[in-house]
């Protein structure tokens, strides 16, 4: 495949002690060459070894900035090119400077992915694996990192690629006794198939099993803490975000007014929803009231509400109670240190067979339990350390789901003795599908649009 050399800036923007620019493709190293003035000359270098020197203006010799070059061959690279990695020192002026000499003497700037697009066309990587290297980008927790990884690494793509082939061998046997009528009686031929592809459907069952759980660790859950005034919001929401590493994100296309807090709760990201306000503006549920705080949380995952055991229940925890009755959610009885006021039995009543869980946030008290809580809510055996391969990505969700469906109809159909060729029109499209995971069946323009998602100078 021929393509031309791109070139970008491939450290994110801002301050930092240095940056990169990266540059891909058969002219990397030529164009690097004449703007770089060192002991040796880049093209005599061995790949993958790094060199210190000075770049230029070609045209007039003038220094524009001390340099550490790595220089990297195909094909052992990340997108299979030859590469060019240039440190400069950080900022944003001396890399903008650097990448404008590179633009200059040949390369062209990289749209947003098309590092990770390059690998993906030279056949390095899959689309799977595509996706995984953005997600690790964004992944918010180390549990989330570990399934991006997983998915770099092309656990998924061998696990999918193996389902393809067995839907394959299938339809292969179906033609094989289309061509040859007597080879086999049509009767047991669909028999065998309707046995594979059960077999198939089983594993995408297990697959998309893993999918809710994937969700959660790639996207963060939802997650909302309310309660009366004065309960313990404010509290426990510190305490969380004071034991859990927090990263604050900002969502691209937003004014900083929206900012999200993720908190990682023994592995599983919470993203809690209205931080901001109930930072700011002191609890947001207390001044919207109830009946618009039930709006607001429509969107949320897990529920957490807080109860003050130092008070007697009150008609507003009952609405509360009602307004989260078709939500996870997780109960928290606070301020145990102080006189009990509350009538246990009753709030028990209210809770159901929802965990409970009593803190004193004050004491720091309970915080332990209430974090295993919400982990076992949605991991039976809590996250960490657990080996499954999750499928996490909402494209691969659905197409599993559309092979799943199509291999229904196959088996519907051989059940009801449909001619089979019949049934496998339906195993080729099942095939199809999940070839779209790996990006075997896309078509070009869902995989621009894929690529369009990364980062610049990824
Ligand atoms: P919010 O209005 O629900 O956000 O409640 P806050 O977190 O702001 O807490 C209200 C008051 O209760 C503060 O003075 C806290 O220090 C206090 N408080 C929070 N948790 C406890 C607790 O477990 N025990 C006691 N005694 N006081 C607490
Ligand atoms: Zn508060």
């Amino acid at each position: 495949m021929e393509l031309d050399t791109i070139a970008a800036i491939s450290t994110p923007p801002g301050e930092g002690a240095i940056a990169i620019i990266r540059i891909s493709g058969d002219d990397s190293v030529a164009i690097a060459e004449r703007m770089y003035r060192g002991n040796q000359n880049l093209r005599d270098v061995d790949s993958h070894t790094i060199h210190y020197g000075h770049l230029v203006q070609p045209a007039t010799n003038e220094t524009v900035e001390e340099v550490m070059v790595t220089v990297l061959r195909a094909p052992k690279t990340f997108t299979r090119d030859d590469i060019i990695e240039i440190n400069v020192h950080g900022g944003v002026v001396s890399a903008d400077r650097v990448l404008q000499l590179v633009l200059t003497e040949g390369a062209r700037l990289a749209e947003p992915g098309e590092f990770t697009k390059r690998a993906f066309l030279n056949g390095r990587i899959d689309l799977s694996q595509a996706e995984g290297v953005m997600d690790m980008i964004r992944a918010k927790t180390d549990r989330a990192m570990n399934v991006a990884m997983k998915q770099v690494e092309g656990r998924l793509a061998r696990q999918i690629k193996t389902l393809r082939s067995e839907l394959l061998e299938a339809i292969a046997h179906v033609e094989v006794n289309i061509d040859y009528p007597e080879y086999d009686a049509e009767s047991v031929t669909l028999k065998r198939l309707e046995k594979q592809i059960t077999a198939v459907q089983t594993e995408i069952d297990q697959l998309l099993a893993t999918a809710h759980q994937g969700k959660i660790l790639r996207e963060g859950l939802a997650t909302a803490i309310i309660g009366r005034p004065n309960v313990g919001k404010s509290s426990l929401m510190n305490a969380l975000v004071q034991d859990n590493r927090a990263i604050v994100t900002e969502i691209p296309g937003t004014t900083r007014d929206v900012l999200e807090e993720y908190v990682n709760v023994k592995g599983v990201p919470l993203r809690l929803i209205d931080t901001a306000g109930i930072r700011e503006t002191e609890d947001v549920v207390e001044k919207i009231g109830v009946e618009r705080s039930r709006q607001a949380l429509s969107d949320a995952e897990l529920i957490v509400l807080v109860l003050n055991a130092n008070e007697t229940l009150t008609e507003e925890d009952k609405a509360l109670f009602a307004t989260i009755e078709d939500f996870n959610a997780i109960v928290v009885l606070n301020k145990t240190d102080l006189k009990k006021e509350i009538d246990e039995s009753e709030a028990r009543d209210l809770v159901g067979d929802r965990p409970l869980v009593t803190t004193s946030l004050l004491k720091e008290e309970g915080i332990e339990d209430l974090e295993a809580a919400i982990s076992h809510l949605f991991f039976d055996e809590g996250v960490e350390g657990t080996e499954i391969n999750y499928v996490s990505n909402t494209r691969h969700i659905a197409l599993l789901n559309q092979a799943k469906a199509t291999i229904n109809e196959a088996l519907d159909a051989a059940q009801a003795d449909m001619p089979v060729d019949m049934v496998q029109i339906d195993v080729k499209r099942a095939w199809e599908h999940l070839g779209e995971i790996v990006g075997e069946t896309a078509p070009d323009q869902l995989i621009d649009q894929l690529f369009s998602q990364f980062c610049l100078g990824k």
